[in-house]
């Protein structure tokens, strides 16, 4: 892929709009290409930078004070405007519509603005950014026959095979006794930090599980819309993230992440 091409990809990227292979495509011409490299970083560093807010701006203390006062000054004078006999419907009217009308012109324009501007700034939620990274590694890790670093039917072999190689010691389970053998492991990389993959097979299928530690907000299992052919699942357990990816059934995943969950914290529900 060209620079010039890459550059035109890299919001689609940082957005994981692109399909399977020119992400693929565009991740190699990243690795030896330094300017797009830098292109890329400049741009995340944008996002980091709007996701954080540090470019919002926070009211000044006191405005909601002045507002408030404000309105109770003009209030009482419309109660008195009232109570003179004045005719508010008469003579009142046309301001109000005119006050309406303001009012109604600056929403517009708040909505307008935030629909032009905000979806390119917020970008996919979090999940979406990292399904299809996630969807990417286990695509490549099938494609480029790099699926296992440590090729092992034994947990007891693939467990301490990390050792020393990642800074936590992912939970290893063999479910060879339910038809998804353990075949093996490999170190891989999500959101820019070492994660264990752990390979299952399922017939002639491969799933693969990334694990990292970190508690989701919630425990509950997510099943993701199948994406490309691929059915993916993520879920929290034992302070461990987890995500399965896998060309299996979605019947199949569901039992796969079922099993795999009673076997790692059989306490939890
Ligand atoms: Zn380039």
């Amino acid at each position: 892929m060209s620079c010039k091409l890459t550059q035109r990809f890299v919001p689609g990227y940082l957005d994981g709009e692109l399909d399977l292979s020119r992400t693929i495509e565009m991740e190699t011409h990243l690795q030896t290409c330094g300017e797009c490299a830098r292109e890329l970083e400049r741009l995340q560093a944008l996002r980091g930078a709007l996701q954080r807010g540090a470019l919002a701006y926070t009211a000044p203390e006191g405005l909601r004070e002045r507002i408030q006062s404000s309105l109770r000054v003009s209030a009482p004078t419309e109660a008195r405007e009232r109570a003179s006999g004045w005719h508010p419907l008469q003579f009142s009217r046309p301001l109000l519509l005119l006050r309406w009308a303001g009012a109604f012109a600056v929403l517009a324009l708040c909505a307008v603005t935030a629909w032009q501007f905000l979806p390119g700034l917020r970008g996919p939620t979090s999940d979406q950014r990292l399904a299809a990274e996630v969807l990417t590694s286990h695509v490549r890790s099938l494609e480029a026959s790099h699926l296992m670093d440590v090729a092992s039917t034994d947990q007891h072999t693939v467990k301490p095979w990390f050792d020393g190689k990642l800074d936590f010691s992912p939970p290893v389970e063999d479910l060879a006794s339910d038809d998804f053998p353990l075949v093996g492991g490999r170190l891989d990389y999500l959101e820019g930090r070492q994660v264990a993959a752990l390979v299952y097979q399922r017939r002639k299928h491969f799933i693969n599980v990334f694990v990292w530690p970190g508690a989701a907000g919630s425990n509950s299992t997510q099943t993701l819309e199948p994406r490309q052919g691929y059915n993916m699942m993520h879920w929290s357990r034992g302070g461990f993230q987890f995500w399965a990816v896998s060309d299996v059934s979605a019947t199949d995943l569901a039992e796969f992440v079922r099993l795999l969950q009673t076997r790692i914290a059989p306490g939890l529900k």
